[in-house]
């Protein structure tokens, strides 16, 4: 996987969702995916970001991608409802997900959690993911191959001390991964989690203040893993949780 080289045209006529879309890890798999022929629907919270993403992915001459600014914190039904029903409007069917959009929180000693900021690393992490893929599932069910990534975390495999919500929040989703795949069986849908490992992002940044940035993996080079995911490559595995860079 870490050293899968998808063909140029991999995507093409895919629409994929890039959840947090304007930064980080989700910025450069959405210039990835429309590298190789996808239309991307780039959402995230920052109107400014995501338009940056979107002169980018259009001057490099990729597919024209759309943008959905949204607040995933305070998102209810309704918005997942309504976005659903223009993506049917203007593209039929969604081809791919990617759940990546995620906060850190604060780390420290569960025994100091802050109960509202925990509520908001559930909401944002897990809940807004659950929700978004369940209003996303009718369009993923009208295309031939679709496929839905959750994006974990070491600390979401094994506890590690200090990790508090965010660590929680990623056991949730590797479980949240495992139960959808089982439900979707053999069905056009496939879905599985990655763990990017340490990549060069603001959120690392925020986790470890003090390291050298430049001795880490860049986005860029974890993208092997997710276009393998997205692309009919992977038909056939459901339910695995890969790691983007080599233990
Ligand atoms: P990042 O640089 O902090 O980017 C996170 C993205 O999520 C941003 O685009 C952000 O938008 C968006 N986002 C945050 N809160 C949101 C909300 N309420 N509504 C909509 N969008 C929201 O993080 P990253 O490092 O790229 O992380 C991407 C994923 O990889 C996350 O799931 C993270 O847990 C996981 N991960 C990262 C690492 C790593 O080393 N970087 C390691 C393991 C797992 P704004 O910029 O507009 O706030």
């Amino acid at each position: 996987m870490h050293t899968y080289q998808a063909a140029e045209n991999a995507l093409q006529n895919k629409t994929i969702l890039i959840t947090g879309a304007g930064d980080g890890i989700g910025r450069v798999a959405a210039i990835t995916f429309a590298k190789h022929g996808a239309t991307v629907i780039l959402l995230g919270k920052t109107t400014s970001k995501l338009e940056c993403v979107y002169d980018e992915i259009v001057a490099a001459g990729y597919p024209e991608p759309a943008i959905v600014p949204l607040d995933m914190k305070g998102a209810t039904k309704q918005h997942y409802r309504d976005l659903a029903a223009t993506i049917e409007m203007q593209f039929g069917q969604l081809d791919g997900l990617l759940n990546n959009a995620a906060i850190l929180g604060s780390l420290g000693p569960l025994e100091h959690f802050c109960v509202s900021t925990f509520e908001n690393i559930m909401k944002v992490n897990v809940t807004a993911q659950a929700m978004i893929t369940k209003y996303m599932f009718p369009l993923l069910r009208k295309a031939p191959n679709a496929s839905v990534i959750f994006t974990s975390s070491g600390v979401g495999r094994v506890g590690r001390e200090f990790w508090g919500p965010y660590a929680i929040s990623k056991f949730a989703t590797e479980g949240m991964m495992q139960t959808w795949a089982q439900e979707v069986g053999k069905t056009n849908i496939r879905i599985n989690c990655i763990n990017p490992g340490a990549t060069r992002t603001n959120m690392r940044s925020s986790a470890f203040p003090g390291e050298d940035r430049e001795k880490l993996k860049t986005a860029a080079d974890i993208m092997p893993t997710y276009l393998f995911l997205m692309s009919d490559d992977s038909v056939g595995i459901n339910g695995q949780s890969l790691d983007a860079q080599p233990k």
